[in-house]
């Protein structure tokens, strides 16, 4: 019997099966830096693994409304009106298992089979996948290196047809750690209303900017036709240290709103109680413990950058949010490493897996050539010895 053709064109996530690799690895006894997954190795903060142990012990423990209990949604519209200045109430906020599960509830709430959906690349591998889930179809375009990973508009209009019924944003974005200045997305914002098409905001990062200077600009917040557009995506998972606890949400009209709560009414229900417990605390309870987390990512940030800037051959810009380095490795190509010939980035990342322990994603898994993704959301002590064996592996080799 076939399968159907979703599930042919679907693939495995190459970020999870590569770090439950190397995961598997390490729980056998071998010394595996894992660069791979971004993943905090930060503990949940003790007052929201407080917050939850008291839900289950006051019997929290039911259905809850399948949107996500008021207070939660509250919460989040709190949130985004102190970070992004966006105006929502707790009716335009859905509460879902993760951000994915937010992207596949947006995607199905606005996508008829076939319409088109513009990827910049590189981006987070899954878009491609749960756009194909929704019967979507993605159009990629290439961003340049020289515009810092950012699309430009003459890159839209060329990929733009009369299919074309929605537009990814990733910002701060993973795996390049570039961000859009408000002006660019102004200018995003202008296309996307010009042609009457969605923006879905991928703001998972957003509270991990590692300048003063910058200021993370929702796209939403720029305008009420843009606003009315937009469905924001965004989670708990990286700046809470809260990954195993599926927290995710989207802001949007309340029309699409309500379709994406009928949606999850009848696929998942609400997101586990305990779960939301927890995330109600996070975001309204004491953020002492977050702002320690993001000034050590940025700290690993600092490090890990000029060391691999001062590796030769190798070169990145410095990421201004999120927690990734993505190093160009293409002046690798030509070489070998024990009689394996560098063609390209998924050879160097299996050479280096294969050689000398350290997991990165190759820069292919995000539509893109020629980089590796290294993630810094690991202990400083594994950020010193991978940026180490990195090192060695091109110093012995090259
Ligand atoms: N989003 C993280 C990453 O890009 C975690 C793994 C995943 O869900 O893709 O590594």
């Amino acid at each position: 019997m076939k399968l159907s053709a979703v599930a042919e064109k679907m693939r495995p996530s190459s970020t999870l099966s590569i770090s439950s690799e190397a995961n598997k690895k390490i729980a056998e006894g071998m010394d595996i830096i894992n660069f791979s997954a971004g993943e905090p190795d930060f503990d949940t903060p003790t007052n929201i693994k407080e917050a939850a142990k008291a839900a289950i012990d006051n019997n929290f423990t039911h259905y809850t409304p399948y949107e996500g209990i008021e207070e939660l949604r509250q919460a989040v519209a709190d949130d985004l009106k102190r970070e992004c200045g966006l105006d929502y109430s707790a009716d335009q906020i859905v509460i879902s298992n993760g951000s994915k599960h937010a992207l596949k509830n947006a995607f199905t709430a606005i996508l008829d089979p076939g319409d088109e959906v513009i990827v910049p690349a590189p981006y987070w591998n899954s878009y491609i996948d749960i756009i194909n889930m929704t019967y979507g179809v993605p159009v990629i375009v290439n961003t340049k290196m020289g515009n810092g990973f950012r699309v430009k508009i003459p890159e839209l209009e060329a990929a733009l047809t009369d299919k074309t019924k929605a537009l990814i944003i990733n910002s701060p974005n993973n795996p390049s750690g570039m961000m859009y200045s408000e002006e660019e997305l102004r200018e995003i914002a202008d296309f996307a209303v010009k042609n009457n098409i969605y923006v879905v905001s991928d703001e998972l990062y957003k509270k991990l900017v590692y300048s003063k200077k910058l200021k993370h600009t929702s796209i939403a917040s720029l305008g009420s036709e843009i606003y009315d557009r937009t469905i924001v995506v965004d989670g708990l998972s990286k700046s809470y240290a809260m990954t195993g606890w599926r927290v995710g949400y989207t802001a949007s009209n309340r029309e699409i709103a309500k379709a994406i709560a009928n949606i999850q009414s009848n696929s998942t229900s609400n997101i586990n109680s305990i779960a939301q417990a927890a995330a109600l605390e996070a975001l309204t309870g004491d953020q002492t413990e977050v702002e320690n987390m993001i000034k050590a990512f940025e700290h690993r940030r600092d490090y890990i950058a000029q060391r691999i800037s001062d590796i030769p051959l190798l070169s990145s810009l410095l990421p201004k949010g999120a927690f990734y380095l993505f190093v160009n490795v293409s002046r690798l190509y030509g070489g070998t490493v024990r009689g394996v010939e560098i063609k390209s980035s998924k050879d160097v990342a299996e050479t280096l897996m294969g050689f000398y322990n350290v997991a990165v994603v190759s820069s292919e898994a995000f539509g893109y050539p020629d980089y590796i993704r290294i993630s810094y959301a690991t202990s400083m002590r594994d950020v010193v010895e991978g940026s180490n064996r990195i090192e060695r592996y091109v110093k012995e080799n090259f």
